[in-house]
């Protein structure tokens, strides 16, 4: 009876409401959302009943990763092959809706090979928080009493995260900046060694925990105590030797390499270049429920230390080979967050065989590193829209109507004729269903 009141109540409610404003939206459920969707944005009951396709999470696991749900989205998880790295061979699930990116990553891998493939290392997973103080009198005496008292503060730390210590992580040291001394504010910066998780919850707890210690010794105010992305200390490398015959020979290695000092003088293009790496390390991020914002942000943060420019570096070794290299900061988890909780992120964990973060930062930075490869040998030597447009003529085939075997068809037709446009796949479609 009381169930039945409370879902009238939603319904007169829901009925009620005309505009975007809807308090309370959180506390209906799944179904009542959509009902209100239905109204406020004339959806047909097909359109519902895509919503409710909830694929793996189910509504259950979905409407407690974040609030308001309505539906999840779908981007098809692609497996780039070819990955030798540190001698290990990896299937590597991407999440990815541009096409040719995979293709791209697998061919490069498949060229890396020829010379042994990637190296990869990756640093140990130290993360950065920081607490800010301002307010004091005195920032560089504040420095000094805090750094004094740097044993107890990081035992402080580390009680608030007794599973974090018990796997060998926890906090390992603290650092003072000194950010303005005339309006005094210094940051404190407690490094912590995350182990296998992305580290932000663990981080953030424990820069909570010190912020009233910090206070009294800094004879400040702390206001903002939260990680840092730019993760400095958690970088991931890799390395691949090209060989030269197999890439293309001469020109493919001096096109590659003009193409990179582009890049590296340019932030124009510097921007588009690791635009194409975190092409392919997004992928991976979407596929395993990683934060990928956290690495793009910090990416992008890392490659503007001294101005903005390549993530990469590109080289000629004394055969003629091309060298390739990457450097950045990677922020991941196999562990926490939605890694833990999303069923097909976990499975994708299991497809790639990987361990350890640690060992999942040299999978990234290696496929970053093919990434890079792939597109600007793609510009150097051909230009990259050609290929990039015959993969993608199947998007135009579909969004032209084009469904089942209509699709290679339409796709191939327009490639032949070398007009890869919307309004040529619905003359194609037109001729082929006229016959
Ligand atoms: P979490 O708190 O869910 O999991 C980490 C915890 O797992 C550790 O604190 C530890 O207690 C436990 N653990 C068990 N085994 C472990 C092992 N082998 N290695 C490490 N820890 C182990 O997650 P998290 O990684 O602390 O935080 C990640 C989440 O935080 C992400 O969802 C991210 O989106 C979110 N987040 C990001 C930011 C940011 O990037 N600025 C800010 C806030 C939150």
């Amino acid at each position: 009876m009381l169930n039945l009141d409370k879902s009238l109540f939603k319904s007169f409610i829901l009925n009620m409401m005309t505009g975007s404003n809807i308090p309370g939206f959180y506390k209906l459920n799944i179904e009542e959302r959509r009902e209100f969707l239905m109204k406020f944005s004339d959806l047909t009951p097909e359109e519902i009943s895509l919503l409710r396709n909830m694929g793996s999470l189910g509504e259950n696991i979905a409407d407690h990763m974040i609030e308001n749900v309505i539906s999840v989205t779908e981007i098809p998880i692609g497996i780039a092959v070819n990955f030798l790295i540190n001698d290990k061979d990896y299937l590597i699930p991407m999440a990815i809706e541009e096409p040719s990116v995979v293709a791209a990553a697998s061919n490069a891998a498949k060229m890396a090979r020829v010379k042994g493939g990637f190296r990869a290392i990756s640093s140990e997973p130290i993360m950065i928080g920081q607490i800010e103080v301002s307010g004091m009198p005195d920032p560089f005496g504040a420095k000094f009493r805090i750094l004094e008292k740097k044993k107890e503060l990081i035992e402080i730390a580390n009680e608030q995260d007794p599973v974090l210590v018990k796997v060998g992580g926890g906090a390992k040291d603290i650092e003072v900046r000194v950010l303005d001394d005339k309006e005094p504010m210094i940051v404190v910066h407690l490094l912590v060694d995350v182990r296998d998780a992305m580290g932000a919850n663990a981080v953030n707890t424990m820069a909570e925990a010190l912020a009233p210690h910090i206070s009294n010794m800094a004879n400040g105010h702390v206001r903002l105590r939260i990680l840092s992305n730019l993760a400095t200390y958690r970088l991931a490398r890799a390395y691949a030797i090209f060989d030269r015959e197999a890439i293309g020979g001469k020109e493919a290695v001096d096109g590659i390499l003009e193409a990179y000092k582009f890049a590296k003088l340019d932030p124009y293009r510097a921007t588009t270049h690791n635009k194409g790496i975190m092409n392919g390390i997004d992928a991976v991020l979407l596929a395993t429920a990683n934060d990928w914002r956290a690495i793009e942000a910090g990416a992008h943060a890392y490659a503007s230390l001294n101005g903005y420019t390549s993530l990469t570096k590109w080289e000629k070794n004394e055969d003629g080979d091309l060298v390739g290299s990457i450097e950045l900061p990677m922020a991941v988890g196999i562990v926490g967050g939605a890694t833990a909780t999303h069923p097909k992120a976990k499975l994708m964990r299991k497809i790639m065989k990987i361990e350890s973060a640690k060992e999942f930062s040299n999978v990234l930075a290696a496929v970053g590193l093919a990434q890079n490869f792939a597109a600007i040998r793609a510009l150097a030597m051909e230009g990259i829209q050609k290929g990039h447009m015959e993969l993608h003529a199947r998007n135009i085939a579909i969004s032209a109507g084009a469904i089942g075997s209509e699709i290679d068809r339409v796709a191939e037709e327009m490639v032949k004729e070398k007009k890869i446009r919307v309004d040529n796949a619905q003359e194609i479609l037109k001729r082929i269903r006229g016959k």
